[in-house]
């Protein structure tokens, strides 16, 4: 059962703002949020430990907002609504209105707000390493993953060995999939990916060549992105078995949102 809970302007006094008289003087910030509820138990049961306790939210709120510091009223919903999502399990989406009221503009305005969402998303990553000591690359790429702040329910395929792909003078491979849940948008999470690849002193000589560690996105909700620095699903996933092999065990039954066909069915034509 989903379902939403709604906060109305909870008041507070705190010093956000980039002028140095907002950061010493302090104003008033005012918080509303919709917080989107994933519980199958909640209302079946009517029992308080399996909804989200609003009060306790509240609460949360006025942490950040009366001991925290921050420019922009931007940084401010979004921490919120980031701790919101780890802090409350059952919380799929929040989105928080953070209100500005005396807001240091030298005009006559009754108020200035910003509203931001963020929601928990499932995505799959393709990892791949041919160079060095390829398991470890791997498990510290996962590490990176499971440490951030942004990232839950980390869960990694049997790594497994395969020849190279394109360009084939090189060693072989391991790959693997990575599922997680994250709050990061599309764009936000290949640029993660890229830090650690970068990290992991990841360089581009020759297209397809050998790397310490690739890291690409392969599915993400059934979102479908054409950007010219970023397609979802990945351009070659559904040709590649040592893509569709360990992503079939996390979950054969996803759907390739362009093909509609489901990863079992797309991994048993290329093995044909
Ligand atoms: P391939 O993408 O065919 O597997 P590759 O992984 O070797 O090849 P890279 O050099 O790692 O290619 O990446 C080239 C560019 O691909 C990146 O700069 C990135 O912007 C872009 N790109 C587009 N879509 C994706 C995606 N879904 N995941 C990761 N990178 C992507
Ligand atoms: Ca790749
Ligand atoms: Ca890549």
């Amino acid at each position: 059962m989903r379902y939403d809970i709604l906060i109305n302007k909870l008041e507070f006094f705190g010093f956000h703002g980039v002028l140095e008289e907002e950061k010493r003087l302090g104003q008033k910030f005012i918080i509303s949020g919709k917080l989107t509820v994933n519980s199958p138990d909640a209302l079946k049961e009517d029992n308080c430990e399996k909804t989200v306790n609003y009060s306790e939210v509240c609460h949360l709120i006025g942490e950040i907002v009366e001991k925290e510091r921050f420019n922009l009223i931007e940084s401010l919903g979004d921490e919120i609504a980031r701790r919101i999502l780890l802090e409350f399990p059952l919380v799929d989406s929040v989105t928080i209105q953070v209100d500005k009221p005396w807001a240091p503009i030298r005009l006559n305005v009754e108020n200035v707000a910003v509203v931001i969402t963020r929601s928990w998303h499932n995505a799959y990553i393709g990892v791949g390493s041919n160079m060095g000591d390829c398991r470890s690359n791997i498990e510290t790429a996962v590490k990176y993953i499971n440490d951030s702040i942004f990232n839950k329910n980390v869960n990694v395929s049997t790594l497994i060995k395969t020849k190279p792909y394109g360009y084939v003078d090189q060693n072989d491979f391991l790959n693997g999939a990575i599922a997680i849940k994250t709050m990061l948008s599309p764009e936000e999470l290949l640029h993660f990916l890229q830090k650690i690849e970068l990290d992991l002193h990841r360089t581009r000589e020759i297209h397809w060549g050998p790397r310490t560690i690739d890291l690409d996105i392969e599915l993400y909700d059934n979102l479908v992105i054409n950007e010219p620095d970023l397609k979802i699903p990945h351009h070659e996933m559904h040709k590649r078995d040592f893509v569709l092999q360990p992503l079939c065990e996390l979950n054969p039954y996803l759907v390739h949102p362009v093909y509609g066909k489901y990863l079992v069915d797309l991994y048993d034509e290329i093995k044909k």
